[in-house]
C-alpha cells in the first residue's frame, strides 16, 4: 500500500491496542519496527515475534516515556544502532477518568506526565536523527475528546487537546527539515483502555456514531501507516480524525 521500505519506526506503548496495530501496519509496509513498552516485556516480545514470523522486521525497547533520561538514552541508542530513526508514533498514553470534583492532584500530574510531557520528550529525542537525515515523520495519538470534550474526562481531554498544539507547533518548526508532524484523533476504539464499557453502553455509543460502530485498532493503525509513508510527504500539522463520523 504505502512505502516504508528501509525506514526505522519507533512506536511507544507498542505492545497492545492501537500501538500494537501500528507496529504491525508499519512492519507490513516494510519498516523495521521498534516496539516500545514500559512494563511487560513478554507482550512486547510477542508483538515483535509475530511481526518477524509474518516476514517483517521488529525488535523491542523497554522504557517509560515519563522517565526523560531513560527515554532519551533509549532513543539515542536506537538511532545510533540503526544509523537512523525515521518515524515516531507517540502512542503511549493513559486514561484516568472521573468527575472534576473528584479529580486527584496526582492523577492530573500523571496524565500530563505520560500523555504530554512523555510525548514531547520522545519527539525531541527522535527528531534529532530525523533532522540530520532531512526526512522524518512524527505522529501523535490525540483523541476525539481532545476536540469534543467529555464528561468525566477533563484531565485526559486536556492532555489530548494539548497534543494538537504540540503537533501544530512542531510541524511549523521542522517543516524546513522535511519532517512532517501530524496527529491522529481516534474516536471510540475497542482496546484495553475502553474495556470497562459494557456492551449495553457500547450499543448506545454506536448510535451516536454515523458509521454505526465503534472502531478497531486496525482502523487507527491504517491512518498512522499513511501519515508515516513517503506518499504523505505534503501533509503536515494536520489532525486526521478516525472516529466513524462521531465528530466532524
Ligand atoms: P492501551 O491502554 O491498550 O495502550 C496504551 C499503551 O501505552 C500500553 O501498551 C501501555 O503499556 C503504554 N503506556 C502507558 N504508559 C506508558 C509509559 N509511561 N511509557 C511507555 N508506554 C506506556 O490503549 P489504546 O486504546 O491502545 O491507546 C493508545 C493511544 O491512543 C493512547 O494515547 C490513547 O490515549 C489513544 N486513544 C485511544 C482511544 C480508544 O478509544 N482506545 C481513543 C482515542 C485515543
Amino acid at each position: 500500500m504505502f512505502k516504508l521500505e528501509g525506514r526505522v519506526a519507533l512506536v511507544t506503548g507498542g505492545s497492545r491496542g492501537i500501538g500494537r496495530a501500528c507496529c504491525e501496519a508499519l512492519a507490513a509496509q516494510g519498516a523495521t519496527v521498534v516496539v516500545n513498552y514500559a512494563k511487560g516485556e513478554d507482550k512486547a516480545r510477542e508483538v515483535a515475534d509475530a511481526i518477524v514470523k509474518a516476514g517483517g522486521k521488529a525488535e523491542i525497547a523497554g522504557f517509560d516515556v515519563s522517565d526523560t533520561k531513560a527515554t532519551e538514552a533509549a532513543i539515542e541508542e536506537i538511532a545510533k544502532r540503526h544509523g537512523r530513526l525515521d518515524v515516531l508514533v507517540a502512542n503511549a498514553g493513559i486514561a484516568i477518568d472521573g468527575l472534576l470534583l473528584r479529580l486527584k492532584e496526582e492523577d492530573l500530574a500523571r496524565l500530563f506526565d505520560v500523555n504530554v510531557r512523555g510525548a514531547i520528550v520522545c519527539a525531541r529525542a527522535a527528531t534529532r536523527p530525523m533532522m540530520k537525515a532531512k526526512w522524518g515523520r512524527v505522529i501523535f495519538l490525540s483523541s476525539v475528546v481532545g476536540e469534543m470534550g467529555n464528561v468525566g474526562q477533563t484531565a485526559y481531554a486536556a492532555t489530548k487537546a494539548a497534543l494538537l498544539g504540540v503537533t501544530k507547533s512542531i510541524a511549523r518548526e521542522y517543516a524546513s527539515r522535511n519532517i512532517t508532524v501530524n496527529a491522529v484523533a481516534p474516536g471510540y476504539i475497542d482496546t484495553d483502555m475502553t474495556s470497562n464499557i459494557t456492551d449495553a453502553m457500547k450499543e448506545q455509543l454506536a448510535k451516536l456514531i454515523p458509521l454505526g460502530r465503534t472502531g478497531s485498532a486496525k482502523d487507527v493503525a491504517a491512518a498512522c501507516a499513511y501519515l508515516a509513508s513517503e506518499e504523505a510527504g505534503y501533509v503536515t500539522g494536520q489532525v486526521l480524525r478516525v472516529n466513524g463520523g462521531m465528530y466532524v
